[in-house]
């Protein structure tokens, strides 16, 4: 029997939690904490000096030896400078481990190397952090110790955002500002704030270490970039909820306490559809504490991993021909006094006010669906959208046949009086119970789902934050709730003004909702007559934040100016190109130096055995043609890698920003596919033995 695991010990161990809080900060301070949690502002100084000591004393006490502000760069993963508690010795060489309230609150980190996309010059390097209050600071032991995190939001020195976090909070005041003028219209005038919640299930792949470190394009590109594929792939279906294997169970296990002791809630685990492929989920929780956990969950997943003799692939097509990863972002809006404003009851037909949300929700996904596209983009994402698996790159809204009914009614009548009915499932066995059906059916396809009491989000990358789409969603809500307030307020008779609201929204909007199959070609089709935007990758989602509409939302709910736009326009087309450069070049390196050479040799071996079979006076015809097929195939490999190598060259020497961006996605990766066919081809007709790495076979069913 293995040890027993007492998970409501370990729970949250290494956070500082609202309840240490409780027990180490004087009443006077506590009270001033949560009131600056719960209603904003700042802290004073003389409480953030007693905080910080509380707060040392018991990382200390835990064994940390250093503190970090944790943050969120636009490079889309965390970033620290570890500073340790160590002080100036006295006199006698006696040093205190000391951190006050300044250090807790502010930092500046030299931040010119981080991506600004012009909003800092050099000369002005500093960044500042500030501590984001709400979301719990915690330990993290890592070989280098124990280090005390504290999560921070990053901007300059004129208070732009240079990360991921600011624009979030400020969009998660912007949604509950607007969201409460609704609520407060339909009576409920008790709640003080509306809560964005976030569940984002992270799928991942697991390979081997030893195996995915003799691939250049696993180490430096974090997928593959080349692999025939292997006999079976996923067309059995036997690995989806499949039973875990030991190893894997064995690493679950590790990264799930991990987990638990940094306070997040993981719930469910599973195999996912493709071999090698698995999800975790937490329970979700409120947007910025979930998107700081979800980078914790990236992390600790590739950290464990490297524990069990395994490696972590967090990219979105590590392997080609079977399935991506993603990120399920589920996302709903609740008010601090418990109302889930997604929540339809058992008559959504006559729950005026979910109608007026879901009303609200269909006219901001129609009208911002580029922008909700664009925050889900990401170079490894493009392989991935409208590939016939993960969503379709077109956004569309599921919501199950019982509220489209209620919608086309509406529409159709401004009267919605029938309610289709679930219904009971019979399962025809004596023995089991009969279900009650549920009305909200699921549809695997679409980008947008509604799922009983909130929406599933289903575009976002598997390797990327979840700040960016949840910003958007806020906003973009925030936006169409603010219009309806407006009109709402003013309204004579509000029963009829409602009524009218809810017609006019769905009725124009309509378009947006699709229940259909999502990956067929026929969707496409009609989703082009509907006007519904396609935006096929990355780089021409890019330009969807600066549009005059993106502009006007944006900073008119103060989440971002047209400059922080701009720069980040510039930093997408920059990490766009610099993926694809890197890229390009591991390909051009494993071709070269591996792939190739290895070819030579099995040729010489296959023409050796040309002459000695003929010089023995047998038929050597067999031999003949083969080398002549591999010699064939070797041919086009070296055009096509020398094709790859001029293109990347004309695209290293053009000026960084949109027209390079645009290069290396339309002519570069173009060379690259090229390039794979033939060496593919290659692959599957060498020896294995002479093929310089691990093979599809080898990594995706040997783990
Ligand atoms: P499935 O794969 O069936 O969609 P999972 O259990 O894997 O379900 O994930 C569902 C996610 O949605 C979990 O993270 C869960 O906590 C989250 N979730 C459930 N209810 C809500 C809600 N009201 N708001 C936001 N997220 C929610
Ligand atoms: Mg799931």
């Amino acid at each position: 029997m293995s040890e027993v695991l007492n998970v409501e010990e370990i729970f949250a161990k290494n956070v500082f939690t609202l309840g240490k809080m409780k027990e180490r900060l004087p009443k006077n301070v506590f009270k001033e904490v949560k009131r600056v949690m719960e209603q904003g502002g700042e802290l004073s100084l003389t409480s953030a000096d007693v905080v910080a000591k509380a707060m040392k004393d018991w990382a200390v006490e835990n064994g940390a030896t250093h503190y970090t502000h944790w943050f969120q760069p636009l490079t889309g993963i965390t970033a620290e400078k570890h500073d340790s508690f160590v002080s100036h010795p006295d006199e006698e060489g006696r040093m205190l481990m000391e951190f006050s309230g300044k250090e807790l609150i502010k930092g500046e980190p030299d931040a010119s190397s981080f991506p600004s996309g012009g909003l800092r010059a050099t000369f002005e390097a500093r960044g500042y952090t500030a501590w984001d209050i709400t979301s719990p600071a915690f330990l993290k032991e890592a070989a280098t110790g124990v280090i005390l995190c504290i999560p921070t939001a990053f901007c300059s020195y004129k208070g732009e955002a240079l990360d991921k976090k600011t624009p979030l909070l400020r969009s998660m005041e912007a949604i509950s500002e607007q969201a409460l003028r609704i609520v407060h219209l339909f009576g409920n005038t008790g709640a003080t704030r509306v809560i964005p919640s976030v569940g984002a299930e992270q799928e991942y792949f697991l390979v081997d270490s030893e195996k995915a470190l003799k691939r250049d394009d696993l180490i430096f590109a974090g997928r593959t970039l080349f692999g025939a594929p292997a006999p079976k792939g996923q067309e059995l279906e036997d690995h989806y909820f499949g039973v875990i294997r030991e190893r894997i169970g064995a690493y679950m296990k590790d990264l799930n306490e991990e987990l638990w002791k940094l306070g997040v809630t993981a719930k469910t685990q599973h195999n996912e559809a493709a071999p090698a492929q698995h999800e975790l989920a937490p329970i979700y929780e409120t947007a910025n504490i979930a998107v700081d956990h979800n980078q914790l969950i990236m992390e600790t997943m590739k950290r464990v991993a490297g524990h069990h003799g395994m490696r972590c692939l967090l990219h979105e097509k590590p392997f080609a021909g079977v399935t991506g990863s993603g990120k399920h972002d589920n996302w709903s809006l609740t008010t601090d006094n418990g109302v889930n404003l997604l929540d339809p009851g058992d008559t959504p037909n006559e729950n005026i006010q979910f109608l007026l949300v879901l009303a609200c929700i269909m006219k901001a996904v129609d009208t911002h669906a580029d922008l909700l596209r664009q925050s889900a983009s990401d170079p490894g994402n493009d392989h991935r959208l409208g590939a016939c698996e993960a969503p379709p790159a077109i956004i569309s809204i599921f919501l199950g046949e019982q509220l489209e009914d209620v919608v086309k009614q509406l529409v159709e009548t401004g009267e919605a009086n029938n309610l289709i009915e679930g219904g009971t499932l019979q399962t025809g066995v004596s023995t089991l119970p009969d279900f009650q059906k549920d009305a909200t059916d699921r549809n695997r396809t679409s980008p947008f789902a509604f799922t009983g009491n909130k929406f599933e989000f289903r575009m976002v990358g598997s390797s990327d934050s979840v700040a960016s789409p949840n910003t958007t969603l806020n906003s973009i809500v925030a936006e169409a709730f603010c219009e309806a307030a407006d009109v709402l307020e003013k309204a004579d008779d509000f029963d009829m003004a409602v009524h009218d609201l809810i017609k006019e929204y769905m009725t124009k909007h309509q378009r947006i909702i699709f229940n259909g199959d999502g990956y067929s070609e026929e969707w496409v089709r009609e989703a082009a007559r509907r006007g519904l935007p396609n935006i096929s990758s990355m780089v021409e989602a890019a330009g969807t934040i600066t549009t005059d509409k993106a502009v006007k939302l944006f900073e008119r709910f103060g989440i971002f100016t047209r400059a922080e736009l701009e720069s980040r326009e510039e930093i997408l087309y920059e990490n766009y190109a610099k993926t694809i450069n890197i890229e390009a070049l591991t390909m051009i390196e494993m071709s070269s130096k591996q792939i190739i050479p290895a070819v030579v040799k099995y040729t010489k071996e296959l023409a050796d055995t040309v002459n000695s079979v003929k010089s023995a006076g047998a038929d050597a015809s067999v031999y003949e043609s083969l080398l002549k097929d591999i010699c064939a195939k070797l041919a086009r490999m070296q055009k096509a890698l020398e094709d790859l190598k001029e293109v990347e060259n004309t695209a290293t020497s053009m000026k960084e920003g949109k027209e390079q961006a645009y290069f290396y996605r339309e002519k570069v990766m173009a060379a690259m596919e090229a390039l794979r066919i033939p060496a593919d081809e290659l692959e599957m007709v060498v020896d294995k033995k002479v093929w310089p790495f691990p093979t599809y076979g080898d990594l995706l069913f040997e783990v």
